[in-house]
């Protein structure tokens, strides 16, 4: 079975307990021994590994840990601090923005994405595309094709989380979010018509990013009720 590991909680002293997704929806299964560098299975101890795994059923609550073959790490020989936030922040927004059966749509985005993450500098596309899409999967459409109550496409001068979309200078009302620049809102345009995230390479810097995925954290903070650590770090 083919799995990509969300996270890991020691259990014991020397085993892991790992949830993980796989092509079936999520999975939870126990790694004896892999706490210890040695064991023939310790590699599967870090987030967003993908492996071939094979379980044992037994007399645990949960499956058990019989092989695996790891086909990717995401780590790299040297890991700059914002590749390794980014890699936390989509190992998060995984497990926490997904019911169990939706799991199920994202795992070759998510196969994909830190695939493509580990091999290009700026993973800010990536981030903001696999955001895109988990909102998506999770059932949040926004248009940003055009403006969400009239429909033109000329003069989008909004942004806005709470009316589903872009918003043009005619439907503007006093009240309507307008804090996102027009560099910001094509980003956001981009990130959610980019249908592959293979092809995830629109220009982006880190400054734009940060403030767009901050104006998704408020979203997600209101939305799902969840605060969520890897905002914190993308911050720092
Ligand atoms: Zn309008």
């Amino acid at each position: 079975m083919k799995i990509i590991v969300l996270s890991i909680t020691q259990y014991k002293e020397k085993d892991g307990i790992i949830d993980a997704i796989s092509e079936q929806g999520s999975i939870t299964f126990l790694a004896k021994g892999i706490m210890d560098p040695k064991n023939k299975n310790s590699a599967i101890n870090n987030a967003l590994v993908i492996a071939d795994i094979e379980l044992n059923e037994g007399n645990y609550k949960y499956p058990v840990l019989k092989t695996a073959s790891i086909t990717f790490t995401p780590m790299k020989t040297s890991n700059s601090y914002y590749y390794l936030s980014s890699l936390l922040f989509i190992g998060e927004v995984t497990k926490t923005l997904l019911q169990d059966e939706e799991k199920i749509e994202i795992f070759e985005t998510l196969a994909d994405a830190v695939q493509k993450l580990k091999t290009t500098d700026n993973p800010w596309p990536i981030v903001l595309v696999y955001l895109a899409k988990l909102l998506t999967i999770g059932g949040y459409e926004f248009e940003v094709n055009q403006c969400v109550f009239c429909g033109t496409k000329k003069e989008i001068v909004a942004f806005s989380f709470k009316d589903g979309g872009f918003v043009c200078k005619n439907c503007m009302e006093v009240d309507t979010e307008r804090d996102l620049s027009k560099t910001q809102m094509l980003l956001i345009r981009s990130a959610f018509n980019t249908k592959d995230i293979k092809e995830a390479n629109f220009e982006c810097t880190k400054e734009d990013a940060i403030v767009v995925l901050n104006k998704f954290n408020e979203f997600i903070v209101d939305s799902y009720g969840l605060n969520l650590k890897c905002f914190d770090l993308l911050n720092k």
